[in-house]
């Protein structure tokens, strides 16, 4: 069953990119634009994680907040506030709103997702799949272990963090800013070179010989996870 997200934004055109985006990974998404008609969609039916914008009119998405950890339905419902860069940035941190995570505006989407996802995780450990799968490798985010055509693969913990950004989202080319963003985080300051580096160390990591390289550089663009890299394998017997 699909996990349920709840978008509370004003914001049309964010709703929109972040309705967009959450669908394709497969999540189901309901959006209101006021805070009140927010708290009426929780009384009805308790989503599996909230996006929640700090400034909504009809009720304000910290006084929500507030509400959410006081019902006892929803007292442990996963809560990310959206803010705007500037006015409430310093005070979100201060304050005790109750949010399990913030981001600020503008952020970049694939760091939104990757947060819904850590967030879910941590809070639904049995309803996310930790197994991700493409072509021969697999990955398994409770465990670690990282196995190509069923041997197993020692890649350090950014080669391996990189490995699931990429395996999240096959055949899909990431600039350097963005494995930058994804993988590193948006407040770290570090060259993007560094990400060349370690694409080079996760390479090499996960190379087998006479096996294709999984990772295509796209020139001028970034890279990305190449989904049809795989060969068709004969059947093997079950170990
Ligand atoms: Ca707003």
């Amino acid at each position: 069953m699909a996990m349920r997200i709840l978008i509370a934004e004003d914001e049309e055109s964010l709703t929109l990119l972040l309705r967009y985006n959450l669908e394709a990974e497969g999540y189901e998404v309901d959006a209101v634009a006021r805070g009140d008609e927010a708290e009426l969609r929780l009384r009805e039916q308790v989503p599996d994680l909230v996006l929640l914008d700090w400034m909504l009119p009809g009720l304000s998405g910290i006084e929500l907040c507030r509400r959410i950890r006081l019902r006892r339905e929803t007292e442990r419902l996963p809560v990310i506030m959206l803010t705007a860069r500037g006015e409430e940035g310093d005070r979100v941190r201060g304050l005790a709103t109750g949010a399990d995570d913030y981001v600020t505006k503008p952020f970049s989407v694939p760091e939104l997702l990757a947060r819904v996802r850590a967030l879910l995780r941590r809070a639904k450990p049995g309803r996310v799949a930790n197994l991700l799968a493409a072509g021969d490798i697999e990955l398994d985010r409770e465990t670690h272990r990282v196995r190509r055509a069923g041997k197993e693969l020692h890649l350090g913990p950014t080669e391996f963090k990189l490995l699931e950004f990429l395996m999240q989202s096959p055949g899909r080319v990431f600039s350097r800013e963005q494995l930058l963003d994804g993988v590193w985080g948006r407040d770290v300051y570090i060259d993007e070179r560094t990400v060349d580096v370690h694409v080079g160390r996760l390479r090499k990591a996960i190379s087998r010989p006479r096996s294709p390289d999984p990772i295509r550089t796209v020139r001028g663009a970034g890279y990305a996870l190449d989904e049809t890299y795989a060969p068709p394998s004969p059947p093997s017997p079950e170990t």
